[in-house]
């Protein structure tokens, strides 16, 4: 379990004050010229030390993909966007950030700025995310008042930040697709290469990154790469934000050792499955786009909540939004509700996607029923492995993977309802008969 001095978001849960005066309380803006007088290498060569992993979805390392910016501008500005468009059903993590401790994002934004040469950052917030944007927005007034940020603040960097309210699309928070949304076009993914960190925002080299992985940085750099990598398994590092909810005693968010075994993780903050262990069915262990992992015997101590643990129960941690469903749970209609948003979420820019999508409901919505063919569970897997890898954008690896979880492990579900429903139509067709 994480100790208490170990916690990076210690107004998590908004009891304190998250203006400038409270943040300062906790730590944050605490030495900043100081980090940045290290020099831009150097914050880059510690956020690789630490380990971290972006926190966005797809945990790609950090330090790695600030060191893909160029060092030498050729003229154009740089640019920092944080992905604050959380869209991911299950996620609330970035959301209680941008509520709670806003002061964090906005330092740690100067300081991955700075890390990049770039100038000016955008935050990109969802659209619902009406009160988040207001809060976001009234720290970054704060500290252009006390001269943190902007021309000729203290810390020695220019850095200019503002704030853009999305629309309330999920795909908006595909990198690309959020570029696109900042500059005013459709929300539509972008064919890669280029990467953003040649051709991003306005044709100039970007860098777009979660609000987690930003909002972590400050505390890096003051504690040490070392404070961080000791938390955690190697590949793993750092502390990091759960998200729990589904059907447990005490839904919740909580910051916690990445590493951390499921059982623990849901035992000590969240009360434990509702209706005990054994009446537990499945897990999404980070997001409703990863694949399912069944409760099984001692899995939960066995499944690991971290990249590398997630992965090993072919899984992923995702944002690390654990969804719990227990027994009451009908798991074939849960999935086909999952196709349902993701249907409504593809841009349709890719025919597999577009269409793909949509077949995938409207089978598992039979299947749901039993009202369907036993052939047809082979045919829905070939359709997600033909969605699979084929797109533009990893939405639609995202959208194929929870049904290819629910094709491995449930089955036998699927088909007792095929068998059930054809039992009931023949017996209704016989009775039918005898009353003509
Ligand atoms: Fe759009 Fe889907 Fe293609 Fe992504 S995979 S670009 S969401 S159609």
């Amino acid at each position: 379990m994480l100790a208490d001095k170990d916690r990076i978001f210690r107004n998590l849960y908004g009891q304190h004050d998250w203006a400038l005066k409270g943040a300062r309380a906790r730590g944050a803006w605490d030495g900043t010229k100081a980090i940045l007088e290290k020099g831009r290498d150097a914050i880059i060569e510690e956020v690789k030390t630490s380990g971290l992993r972006g926190r966005g979805g797809a945990g790609f390392p950090t330090g790695l993909k600030w060191s893909f910016m160029p060092k030498k501008s050729d003229g154009r500005p740089q640019y920092l966007v944080v992905n604050a468009d959380e869209s991911e059903p299950g996620t609330c993590k970035d959301r209680e950030i941008m509520r709670h401790d806003p002061h964090l994002l906005v330092e740690g934004c100067l300081i991955a700025g700075f890390a990049m040469g770039a100038n000016v950052g955008y935050i990109y917030v969802r659209g619902e995310f009406i009160r988040e944007r207001e809060r976001v927005q009234a720290a970054i007034d704060e500290a252009y008042e006390a001269k943190l940020i902007g021309k000729n603040n203290v810390n020695g960097w220019d850095f200019d930040l503002y704030v853009h309210h999305g629309a309330g699309a999920y795909i908006c928070g595909e990198e690309t697709a959020l570029l696109e949304s900042l500059e005013g076009k459709k929300g539509q993914p972008r064919l890669k290469p280029p990467f953003p960190a040649n051709v991003g925002l306005y044709g100039c080299p970007t860098t777009v990154q979660n609000v987690e992985s930003i909002a972590v940085v400050p505390d890096i750099m003051r504690r040490g790469a070392s404070w961080f990598a000791g938390i955690g398994r190697p590949n793993n590092t750092g502390t990091k934000l759960f998200c729990i909810s589904g059907h447990v005693e005490k839904p919740c968010n909580v910051e916690e050792a990445m590493g951390i075994p499921l059982r623990e993780l849901l035992e000590t903050h969240a009360g434990g499955v509702r209706g005990g262990w054994d009446n537990l069915l499945a897990v999404i262990p980070g997001g409703s786009s990863m694949p399912l992992v069944p409760a099984g015997k001692d899995w939960a101590d066995s499944l690991v909540m971290d990249f590398d643990g997630c992965r090993d129960k072919k899984s992923a941690l995702g944002t690390a939004a654990v969804i719990v469903m227990d027994k009451s749970t009908d798991i074939v209609r849960a999935m086909a509700r999952i196709s349902y948003f993701y249907k409504h979420e593809s841009c349709g820019q890719c025919t597999p996607c577009r269409e793909g999508m949509g077949w995938m409901w409207r089978v598992l919505t039979r299947m749901a029923e039993g009202r369907a063919q036993k052939r047809e569970i082979d045919m829905l897997m070939q359709v997600t492995q033909q969605i699979e890898g084929h797109t533009i954008c990893a939405f639609g690896d995202g959208a194929a993977w929870p049904v290819q979880g629910l094709l491995r492990h449930f089955r036998p579900e699927i088909e007792r309802r095929i068998d059930e429903y054809s039992r009931n139509s023949h017996t209704q067709g016989a009775v039918r008969e005898a009353a003509e």
